[in-house]
């Protein structure tokens, strides 16, 4: 069966991809191509199990041969030579085509991941942001002059680009994590092998088709699509490769940042969370209930940034936590043309036993599920999580769960579950809340509710992660840095520092008025 919101074949931007041969997914030196062994791999709607389409599943082989051509590129030197305006120029482009293909894009997006459709055109007006950003951007970012102290001595950084760059992405915001990677690596005039998550390929394809209309030369924005052992590896292993940008799960980072290690190549890595959003007695309640579910259960609670640590102030905790209950039981969930559903599936089978499995780990250890902690069956479609338009039996839905009396001793307050879960923790003062909340090996964001502005920004102060919200949950803006501390990885996405991952700096030193030193007397 084949998915009706997005068919690849007839896709205006997947020209050329498709033909009675089988998929040409891979888009190596400005052509679509097939993997060089002939494989393939069908991408399944997490939401309904159908179809969406046949991609070339790529072998090391083929990564190999990208890499080369990306080399090759950059080497030549047209592209890095490019004045900054232009490839600002580029970024702006593509830009205003996302926006143009914009229902075709979020299409494809939530055939591949099962989210809602508003969330997928939500992301893309994002994506189309974070291009226009960096394509502003880009001009501005040169380098600087250094004041040497001496009239007789130039001095000057110059900004340059790394080289070529590996970019590996995940499953949960596809496009949106390529968009975060993709755009400061033009600017900043690199060339790159994208590898776009195995599961979800169709937006990653599209982009390239974007990117060749608004111009960017053949060979400089190259396409891999394929799993992560297959094809992956080379991007963090080749020598051929300046850098290694990664997004994903703590465990492929730890083996990425091995692997770079070998070449010395430069990492940036953007990896889990378990996020902590501490709720103080003084806080606005309606609000902080609300953000709480958003927080935690927005496309499933696979979001990296999920607020799925409840630390909630002991005066209030069991008004908090019936109020959290009652609404997470009225979640309706469905697939991305469902417009009565608020939520959606997981991204596989596989995944939904994950957090299966991580619910029962927790009921083991002593923790209380006070609701949800199944997998949906078709009973729930006529239950408070149905609506009446999506099968839930047909999809890989798991249902809403608080998990209640948790404390830091469990596996489910350390371990990223990336599901529809939340735990409950409490604290009775400031010190402890702060200490709770930094009791985890990440440190991506988190959040504090209060109406007491000076206990605010302690507390923001006193935790230990890349982003802290302050009465709020889940924004982020493009011209803000993100990324984590500790175990959620290093280096930062977006804002200045998000170009300057792509870029060498390098110091140019000009004596404009040459001497004998004298220092060596023969
Ligand atoms: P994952 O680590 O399984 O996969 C991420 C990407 O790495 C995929 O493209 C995969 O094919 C590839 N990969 C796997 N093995 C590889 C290898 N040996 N060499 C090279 N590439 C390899 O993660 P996932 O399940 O796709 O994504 C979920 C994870 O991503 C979660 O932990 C989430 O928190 C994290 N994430 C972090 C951020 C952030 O901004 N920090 C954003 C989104 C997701």
């Amino acid at each position: 069966m084949t998915s009706k919101l997005f068919d690849p074949t007839t896709c205006e931007l997947l020209r050329g991809v498709h033909s009675n041969e089988g998929p040409a997914s891979l888009y190596i030196d400005g052509k679509w191509q097939p993997a060089a062994d002939g494989a393939t791999r069908t991408i399944v709607c997490p939401a309904n199990g159908t179809e969406v389409g046949s991609v070339s599943e790529a072998s090391d082989a083929d990564t190999e041969r990208a890499i080369e051509i990306a080399r090759r590129t950059f080497d030549a030197g047209s592209w890095s030579a490019t004045p900054a305006v232009d490839r600002g120029k580029i970024l702006l482009q593509t830009a205003a085509l996302i926006r143009k293909y914009k229902d075709e894009f979020a299409a494809a997006e939530s055939a591949d991941t099962g989210k809602r459709l508003p969330e997928s055109e939500a992301d893309m007006d994002d994506i189309a942001n974070a291009f226009e950003y960096f394509g502003t951007l880009a001009q501005h970012a040169a380098g600087r002059v250094v004041d040497p102290g001496d009239p007789s001595v130039r001095s000057r950084i110059d900004a340059e680009p790394i080289g070529v760059c590996g970019l590996i992405t995940p499953w949960n915001y596809p496009l949106l994590q390529v968009s975060w990677k993709v755009a400061p690596a033009i600017a900043a005039g690199n060339t790159f092998v994208l590898k776009q998550a195995e599961l979800t390929p169709h937006t990653a394809m599209m982009l390239m088709s974007v990117l060749e209309r608004a111009g960017l030369p053949a060979g400089v924005g190259n396409l891999i699509t394929g799993a992560g052992a297959n094809c992956g590896n080379p991007l963090s292993k080749s020598p051929l490769v300046d850098m290694v940008s990664f997004t994903g799960g703590l465990e492929t980072g730890k083996l990425i940042a091995r692997n770079a290690s070998e070449t010395i190549k430069r990492t940036a890595l953007e990896l889990g969370g378990k996020n902590p959003n501490v709720i103080f007695a003084d806080t606005d309640f309606d609000a902080a209930v609300d953000n709480a579910l958003n927080g935690a259960f927005v496309h499933s609670g696979q979001v990296c940034s999920a607020g799925s640590r409840i630390i909630v102030e002991e005066s209030i905790r069991n008004k908090f936590v019936a109020a959290l209950v009652e609404r997470t039981k009225q979640i309706k969930l469905g697939g991305p043309e469902d417009t009565a559903a608020e939520t959606g599936a997981l991204i596989s089978e596989e995944h939904r036993q994950k957090v299966a499995d991580y619910v029962d780990h927790a009921r083991e250890q002593g923790a209380k599920v006070l609701c949800g902690g199944r997998i949906a069956s078709a009973e729930d479609n006529e239950g408070s999580h149905g609506t009446g338009n999506t099968d839930l039996s047909k999809g890989w839905f798991y249902l809403p769960t608080v998990i209640d009396e948790c404390t830091g001793e469990m596996d489910c307050v350390h371990d990223e579950a990336f599901g529809p879960t939340v735990t409950i923790e409490t604290f009775e003062t400031e010190e402890e809340a702060i200490k709770i909340a930094n009791d985890t090996e990440y440190g991506l964001a988190g959040a504090v509710w209060t109406q007491d502005a000076g206990k605010a920004e302690r507390v923001a102060r006193g935790m230990r992660h890349g982003t802290i919200w302050i009465n709020d949950f889940h924004p982020y803006l493009p011209q803000a840095e993100w990324g984590g501390m500790k175990q959620s990885g290093n280096g930062r996405e977006l804002g200045p520092t998000g170009l300057a991952e792509y870029q060498e700096l390098k110091h140019v030193y000009q004596n404009i008025a040459p001497a004998v030193t004298g220092w060596f007397a023969g």
